[in-house]
């Protein structure tokens, strides 16, 4: 039988018209084979963390639902993001959009180029923060506890750490009605 995976894809820019960015790489998702999006996060203002020396990050999660497997998915998340002209220099720099993919159902992957779920994820709160509106009760046999319940302890590990500011609400009407790709 072929299944449906419900997969969480985080996504981020900061760089050049970043709404814009982000909006057509939603719609470059959404156009996927046999792929359609099911689930919008706000849009998050965060401060970057790593290389510091760029600007701020507009950030979201987007649950789809696809028939591609994690493997043809990662292809196709890259190649969006070059076509949005991603530019690789330093881990972690600026870039017109990122991808991730942060679960693929309730899988674990662990290849030289794709480990799912994402590596980072728990411990970024630009991850989390939107990960936790859509999905507050979602849990992997990985982790113990549901995200809320993670976001929860990061906030008590770091209770220094400013939260995303939300600077769009995801739409009100059904994702498959947007039309023209302006999703936020
Ligand atoms: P980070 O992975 O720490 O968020 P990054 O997103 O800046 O850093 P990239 O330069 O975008 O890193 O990606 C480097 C490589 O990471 C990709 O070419 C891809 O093969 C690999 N990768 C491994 N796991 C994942 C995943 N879950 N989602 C997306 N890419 C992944
Ligand atoms: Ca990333
Ligand atoms: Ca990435």
């Amino acid at each position: 039988m072929i299944s449906e995976h419900e997969v969480f894809v985080g996504f981020g820019s900061n760089l050049g018209d970043r709404r814009s960015f982000i909006n057509q790489a939603l719609q470059a998702v959404s156009e996927l084979p046999t792929t359609s999006l099911s689930k919008l996060s706000s849009l998050y203002e965060t401060v970057p963390v790593g290389y510091l020396e760029q600007g701020g990050f507009l950030n979201g999660v987007v649950r789809i639902q696809s028939l591609l497997t994690a493997t043809d998915l990662l292809e196709q998340l890259l190649a969006i993001e070059n076509r949005l002209g991603r530019v690789r220099k330093e881990r972690w720099g600026p870039r017109t959009i990122d991808l991730d993919i942060l679960f693929y159902g309730d899988n674990l992957i662990d290849e030289a180029n794709l480990q799912v779920p994402h590596p980072e994820f728990g411990k970024r709160l630009f991850v989390l923060e939107p990960l936790c509106e859509i999905a507050p009760t979602w849990s992997h046999p990985r982790f113990d506890g549901t995200i809320s319940k993670l976001l929860h302890q990061y906030q008590l590990k770091h209770p220094e750490e400013a939260a995303g500011r939300i600077v769009a609400a995801p739409p009100r009407f059904a994702l498959n009605e947007v039309k023209d790709g302006i999703f936020y």
